[in-house]
């Protein structure tokens, strides 16, 4: 068995896609596995798509979330260099290779030409309007034309591309391990262009190229690479690579949260969740999209939620280290059936990692939210965080729910006023201010019996004013454990926001 080599082959025509993100994790992880390579190559051989900034970003987005490549960009490696426009020179004779045993050819078709083939085949009601083995000998290539005039078109330096001559009736089979066997009849494959004009070769050639000489061993990529696999096939054929080919694995789709068609970015965008790793501004147009990072999710829980999408271990865990993933994951246990892209499972895929979290390490989403006029301590931020924690869902909540503990409330939330400011809540809570006045450090315990002593002095169960106890102290409705709150704020800022919210409030 040769060692496994994996790539990831993004092109750089822009964001990198949640699901490209899913891609690298199944390559990093088969990789990881196997103790084999896992390889980052550029695919950038179409000029009028690259996009600036791209393949910047799909390193950025990669090293976010945590997948090592072992031979890429910046690590080198024996096949070096691994962006494919700076490999032109090596393609060229594959191509060569090819034409000189019949399997592909010279097109010198102009634009013109092949649309008014277009329009001649449409007009004569033709299902297809390819270049292919039925049209291609009524084309103006290699196949057609006189050798001398071919010869000479080339010296004159006519612009030209190559095709690759699709065997005229043949069924082309090929195995997936996904999807199991995959049969084309070769009248469904168009005569590909494998070398354009500008001398750059098309993404069929160089991929297919570039797997073999890098020595691929599985090619795991997204379904809509399955129509360009027996063509792939036919190349390694031609090539004489045929017992070097690597195995093929087709991943499901990503489908919308409702489960109908392929995910967008337009669905994302309308129901207001990322689609990209990170912050994306689109060079173009200048519009921004928000990444899951800047979203608040945790790159290992958006990796343990990916993970699930199109595989499952076979188990009821759903929570897995990227150690225990490396563990459970084959191939064999991807599925068909397209995965449904379910946001809120995202979401609480972040919440189990977030709660899971030591609080020092979340005190850092705390502080660096904090606005630069208030200071806190690592140590207050940690205590903080660990109250928090079991409510929160993004890394940014830390802030949204924790305000009150830097800010002393000037408003008060309408609805409990309303319901639970009332006599009793005034005297018990006046009470209170008093008795905790003496207390030098106010614990959790000692704030809820200091409580329920005032309250039962006074005859009033402390559960009628709890809610105005937290309205006062907080301003909000709900919120994280109260005791415990008060304790981290302080007995001085507690009886002080008691004392405040008593003469501000006028209902009674
Ligand atoms: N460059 C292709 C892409 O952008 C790679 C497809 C493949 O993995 O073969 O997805």
């Amino acid at each position: 068995m040769r060692p496994v080599r994996v790539r990831f082959a993004p092109s750089p025509t822009g964001a990198l896609h949640i699901g490209g993100v899913r891609t690298a994790l199944y390559n990093y992880l088969l990789a990881r596995k196997t103790n084999g390579t896992m390889i980052l190559r550029i695919e950038d051989t179409d000029q009028t798509r690259f996009v600036p900034g791209a393949e910047e970003y799909i390193l950025q987005s990669l090293a976010w979330v945590g997948i090592k490549i072992d031979e890429g960009l910046k690590e080198g490696g024996p096949h070096a260099p691994y962006r494919q426009s700076e490999r032109k020179a090596l393609y060229k004779q594959y191509a060569q290779k090819l034409i000189a045993e019949g399997n592909a050819y010279y097109a010198f078709d102009t634009e013109e030409e092949l649309e008014a083939m277009r329009t001649r085949l449409k007009a004569t009601g033709s299902v297809s309007q390819q270049y292919s083995a039925t049209t291609r000998m009524m084309m103006n290539n290699s196949l057609t034309l006189p050798e001398a005039e071919v010869k000479q078109k080339l010296e004159k330096g006519i612009p030209y591309v190559i095709r690759l001559k699709v065997p005229d009736a043949e069924e082309i089979q090929l195995q997936d391990l996904i999807r199991g066997e995959v049969k084309v009849h070769s009248s469904q494959i168009d005569d590909k262009v494998l070398m354009k004009s500008d001398g750059m070769p098309t993404y069929h050639l160089a991929n297919v190229v570039d797997d073999y000489l890098m020595k691929i061993t599985h090619v795991i990529r997204g379904e809509e690479w399955l129509p360009s696999a027996p063509l792939h096939v036919l190349l390694y054929r031609f090539l004489g690579w045929e017992t070097q080919m690597p195995q093929f694995a087709h991943l499901p789709l990503l489908l919308k949260p409702d489960g109908n068609g392929k995910l967008s970015k337009r669905d994302a965008d309308q129901m207001g969740f990322p689609i990209f790793p990170l912050n994306w501004k689109d060079p173009k147009s200048g519009e921004l999209a928000k990444g899951f990072r800047e979203s608040g999710y945790l790159p290992d829980a958006l990796l343990n939620f990916l993970a699930f999408l199109g595989w499952n271990p076979g188990t009821e865990q759903e929570l897995f280290s990227m150690k225990e993933l490396i563990q459970a994951f084959t191939i064999e246990r991807i599925g068909k059936a397209g995965a449904r892209f379910d946001i809120h499972k995202a979401q609480w895929f972040n919440q189990q990692y977030l709660k899971a979290k030591p609080n020092e390490d979340l005190a850092a989403y705390l502080l660096n939210a904090l606005p630069k006029e208030i200071s806190c301590s690592k140590e207050k931020a940690a205590k903080i965080c660990g109250v928090l924690k079991e409510r929160v869902t993004f890394t940014q909540d830390f802030w949204q729910q924790g305000k009150f503990f830097f800010e002393a409330p000037t408003s008060y939330d309408d609805q409990v006023i309303t319901k639970k400011w009332n006599d009793e809540a005034v005297k018990v809570l006046t009470a209170y201010a008093r008795a905790l006045s003496g207390i030098k450090d106010l614990t959790a315990e000692l704030a809820k019996s200091t409580l329920e002593n005032v309250a039962s002095n006074l005859g009033i169960g402390t559960g009628k004013i709890l809610q105005a106890l937290r309205v006062s102290v907080t301003g909000g409705a709900s919120g994280p454990d109260l005791m415990r709150s008060m304790e981290i704020l302080g007995c001085t800022e507690v009886v002080s926001r008691i004392e405040y919210a008593l003469k501000t409030i006028k209902k009674v």
